[in-house]
């Protein structure tokens, strides 16, 4: 007979390792399922967020930060270094080390839980039975009397640049590489291409990034986006806008991109291709026969607003289901189903995800853009506050941005909060708190914001709905 947990989770990233965790912190029998096997060979819990994904990208954004401020930001201060150099390696390593000690706690986290790992791929198979098929090819079968699905995403191919690990890469390649390339291109200006891109661009590469949209960063408000765009040009980031791609062909030790821009034809060479036009989901072959959970035509696994695919005991959970492909989304969405399944109230309100996208500045936000209210026709009020008047921001050298707060014009209550500016990946949770607490402007407004720090931008902001923002003409 089978060995039988009461829950399994297929996949340990973000989302599987959370629902994992959380379960068997409420006394449920828990087995993870996850086929992610590191540099080292061993298993790598952590799915793509820890191997490949948000931490390594953090370590390199930082490194790359360090050495682009010594190089250029530093006089300011009075400080020279003369001739810095980067060694590339050390800096790798030093990432590597980072996913290992992340990875490895999610190992010794579940040891500690008594979660059973399997290492291997994971298949659910009608009556609630997952098969496993070890990396060398053995196959075992455990039962489960509910199952969550949290298999992830992997990054979309365009079929004229097809990945081939060296020259054209995908996210995993471009946090990788050996050297600095002279020259890289990027396709896709969103989360991805933007982080990695500035990373490159901060250690001397030229980056051509090619966006096949008209908008810079469609779905960020239309203002921070606008500021975003302006200060990652000041950097030397080349964003080439309303661009498609048509063909990337490798050639010796380069790759021959031809595009259609705003001006025609344009032929680009480049040393390395990054391709980050989004993620899919990642459902091939996690469903057997006859399990009876469907999945959407994007191959996203069809759940409800509890993430239950409609089988009873069958869950989904993470980028593999709808909704944002955001590592915190997934988290919680784990933390929600494991409390579902041990009776208890689980829920995720979807309403007040923060997004934040690691570039300098920094952009994040919360809730609805001015667009998005236009659009629903929900009557607004706004305020708006510069990190050039914030006396830390100024001290700090890091005088870009805004904080922008939208309000209901008769209720007061926050629709939205949009940043862009240092640490606003800190700054925005203020506002989350202040979101999901159902808060308005004026409460906001009341609360005491310690001086000088840069939260003293949202203070501001949310006096600045009313007009009655202190340190700037209103
Ligand atoms: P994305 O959806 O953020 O951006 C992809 C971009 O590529 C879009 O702007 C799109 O218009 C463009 N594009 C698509 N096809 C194109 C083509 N043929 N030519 C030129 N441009 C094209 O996707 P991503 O950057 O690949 O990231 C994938 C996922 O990972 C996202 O859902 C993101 O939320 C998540 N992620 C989040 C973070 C973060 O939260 N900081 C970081 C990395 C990744």
């Amino acid at each position: 007979m089978s060995e039988s947990f009461d829950v399994i989770v297929i996949g340990g990233g973000p989302a599987g390792y959370h629902a994992a965790i959380r379960a068997a912190q409420l006394d449920l029998k828990v087995a993870c399922v996850d086929a992610w096997v590191g540099a080292d060979g061993k298993a790598a819990l952590g799915g793509t967020c820890l191997n490949v994904g948000c931490i390594p990208s953090k370590a390199l954004l930082d490194s790359s930060r360090q050495f682009w401020n010594l190089t250029r930001h530093f006089g300011v201060h009075g400080i020279t270094a003369k001739d810095a150099t980067i060694d590339i390696k050390t800096m790798i390593g030093r990432k590597d080390g980072i996913i290992k000690q992340f990875t490895g706690g999610v190992a010794m986290l579940f040891k500690a839980n008594k979660i059973a790992a399997f290492l291997g791929k994971g298949k659910l198979l009608g009556d609630r039975h997952v098969e496993i098929t070890a990396p060398d090819g053995g196959t075992q079968i455990i039962a489960g009397t509910n199952i969550i699905i949290a298999t992830g995403s992997a990054p979309i191919e365009l079929p004229f640049a097809k990945f081939d690990g060296k020259r054209i890469v995908d996210n995993a390649g471009a946090l990788a590489f050996d050297a600095v390339p002279k020259r890289l291109g990027v396709i896709g200006a969103g989360v991805i291409g933007l982080e990695l891109g500035s990373v490159w661009k901060r250690l001397g590469s030229e980056v051509t990034i090619i966006e096949a949209l008209p908008d810079f960063l469609a779905a960020a408000d239309a203002e921070v986006a606008k500021t975003a765009l302006r200060e990652l040009t000041k950097q030397g980031l080349k964003i080439e806008l309303d661009a498609k791609l048509s063909s990337a062909k490798v050639k010796g030790d380069e790759v021959h991109l031809a595009y259609s821009g705003k001006n025609g034809e344009k032929q680009l060479v480049v040393d390395k291709l990054l391709v980050a036009v989004g993620r899919r989901a990642y459902t091939n072959g996690v469903l057997g026969e006859g399990t009876g959970v469907k999945l959407d035509e994007r191959g996203r696994v069809v759940v409800d607003e509890h993430c239950w695919t409609g089988v009873d005991g069958v869950w989904a959970i993470g980028d593999c289901v709808r909704g944002p492909m955001l590592a915190h989304k997934g988290f919680e969405e784990g933390i929600a189903v494991a409390e579902i399944i041990a009776g208890k109230p689980g829920h995720v309100n979807m309403e007040t995800i923060p997004w934040v996208v690691y570039t300098e500045p920094e952009i994040a936000w919360v809730g609805k853009t001015e667009a998005q209210c236009k659009a629903e026709n929900i009557p607004y009020k706004t305020g708006s506050f510069p990190f050039a008047a914030i006396g830390r921001a100024v001290a700090m050298n890091e005088p870009a941005g805004f904080v922008k707060m939208i309000a209901h014009a008769q209720t007061d209550r926050i629709l939205g909060v949009h940043l862009v500016g240092a640490n606003v990946s800190e700054l925005v949770a203020e506002c989350v708190v202040a979101m999901e607490f159902k808060g308005s402007s004026e409460d906001i407004a009341r609360i005491v914001h310690a001086h000088p720090t840069l939260s003293e931008a949202v203070h501001e902001a949310a006096l600045a709905v009313d007009k009655r923002a202190i340190h700037k003409a209103n």
